[in-house]
C-alpha cells in the first residue's frame, strides 16, 4: 500500500498540466522518464536525482550543481537484484554487508558495467551502488527501469541538505520537482566501502559506522588512503574542502581556550553537549544534549547551515569523540575548516 506522505514542489514543479492530475509521485516518475531532475529524500541526506542511463540527464545533474565532472556518482536502486540485472555484481563481502545493512547508509564501489555511462564513474572502471533507506525513494525507485544517478542536492562543495526545505533554498529556482519525505533519519553522507582490492577499504566515513562493518565481516577493513597518495582509490567525493559553510570554522581541542584567543569576534558555536558562558545561545549549537554521536551526526549540517545565515564571523567547532559515527563527523567538519 502506498504510504501517505506530504509531498511538496517547488513553485514550477509541474511539467505539464497533465501532471496535475497524478499522483505525485508518479510525477515525479515521469520527470526521470523524460530525463528531467528530481530530489529525492534519502535517510542521508537530499539526492539531485536522474536517469543513471541517460547522459543528457547526468550532465544536467552536473550542470546544476556546478559539479567538477571528475568526481563521480553514487547510483541508487532498491534491491541487489535489480543491480545484477544492470550487470552490476557484490562481491561476497559486499554481500554480507548488503543483507546486514540494506537499505541503508552504505555505498558500494565495485566493478562497473557496459550500461553505465562514462558521465556516471567519471570514466573510471568501477561504479558506485548504494539502496537508500526512505519509503517514499524506495517505492519511487520501484516505479522505475533504470537506476538513478544522484549526489546531494546542494551547490557543489558547500553544506548537504537534509530537509526538502534546505533544497529549496539553494536549488529551488534550478529543478522542478521536490519530493518532500521530511527531514533525514540519518543526517550524514553514506559510507563509502571500495571492494576493488581483496581486503574493503573505507573511502569516506559516513553513515554506517566502520565498527559495524568490521564486527559483520569479522575483518579489520582498509582506511581512506592520505592525502597526496594518487592511488586511483582515492575518491573525489574526499575532496579537501567540502561540505563548507562560507564562513571560517576552527576545530577546537581546547574551547575555552579558543573563545579567550577570538574574544572581540562575533563567535558561533558547535558543541557536543556543552554550553559555552558568554555567547549567545541562539550562535550556540549543542548537537546532542545527551552525547549520542548518532544524533550529533543527525543535527550537524543543519547547525552548519543555520550558522551560516546568522551574523557570525568565526564557527567554533568541538572536536567530537573519534567513534562510531563521530568519525564522519569529524571528517566533514575537517573538510568545512579547509579555506
Ligand atoms: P556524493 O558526492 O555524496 O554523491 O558521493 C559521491 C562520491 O562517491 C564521489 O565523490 C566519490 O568519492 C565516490 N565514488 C563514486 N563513484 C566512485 C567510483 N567509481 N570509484 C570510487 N569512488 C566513487
Ligand atoms: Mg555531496
Amino acid at each position: 500500500m502506498r504510504m501517505k506522505i506530504n509531498y511538496s514542489f517547488t513553485r514550477f514543479h509541474i511539467l505539464t498540466s497533465s501532471h496535475w492530475y497524478m499522483n505525485q509521485l508518479d510525477a515525479a516518475a515521469e520527470i526521470l522518464k523524460q530525463g528531467g531532475l528530481v530530489a529525492i529524500p534519502t535517510e542521508t541526506v537530499y539526492g539531485l536525482a536522474a536517469n543513471a542511463f541517460n547522459e543528457e540527464a547526468v550532465l544536467s545533474i552536473y550542470k546544476t550543481k556546478n559539479r567538477p565532472h571528475f568526481n563521480p556518482l553514487i547510483i541508487h536502486s532498491n534491491s541487489v537484484e535489480r543491480f545484477a540485472e544492470w550487470g552490476i555484481y557484490l562481491p561476497e563481502l559486499a554481500l554480507k554487508l548488503a543483507s546486514e545493512f540494506c537499505p541503508g547508509p552504505i555505498t558500494f564501489v565495485v566493478p562497473s558495467s557496459k550500461k553505465i555511462p562514462d558521465m556516471v564513474t567519471a570514466g573510471h572502471d568501477s561504479v558506485a551502488i548504494r539502496i537508500p533507506n526512505h519509503p517514499l525513494t524506495l517505492e519511487l525507485l520501484g516505479m522505475l527501469d533504470f537506476p538513478l544517478a544522484a549526489p546531494s542536492a546542494n551547490p557543489s562543495a558547500f553544506v548537504s541538505p537534509t530537509s526538502a526545505a534546505h533544497v529549496k533554498q539553494q536549488l529551488g529556482d534550478k529543478i522542478k520537482c521536490i519530493l518532500d519525505g521530511g527531514e533525514c533519519q540519518v543526517g550524514i553522507e553514506s559510507t563509502i566501502v571500495s571492494f576493488l582490492e581483496n581486503t574493503p577499504r573505507i573511502l569516506r566515513y559516513g553513515g554506517l559506522a566502520k565498527e559495524q562493518i568490521e564486527s559483520t565481516l569479522g575483518i579489520i577493513v582498509n582506511v581512506p588512503q592520505v592525502k597526496g597518495d594518487i592511488s586511483k582509490f582515492i575518491a573525489p567525493g574526499m575532496m579537501e574542502r567540502h561540505y563548507a559553510p562560507n564562513k571560517n570554522l576552527i576545530i577546537c581541542d581546547d574551547m575555552e581556550k579558543e573563545l579567550l584567543n577570538h574574544q572581540g569576534h562575533s563567535i558561533g558555536i558547535i558543541s557536543f553537549s556543552k554550553k559555552y558562558g558568554n555567547i549567545d545561545l541562539k550562535k550556540q549549537f549543542i548537537l546532542s544534549p545527551l552525547r549520542n554521536l548518532d544524533e550529533a551526526a543527525r543535527h550537524l549540517f543543519s547547525a552548519l547551515r543555520s550558522l551560516n545565515d546568522l551574523d557570525v564571523h568565526i564557527i567554533l567547532a568541538e572536536k567530537f569523540p573519534n567513534e562510531g559515527l563521530g568519525i564522519a563527523i569529524n571528517d566533514r567538519l575537517k573538510r568545512a575548516s579547509v579555506q
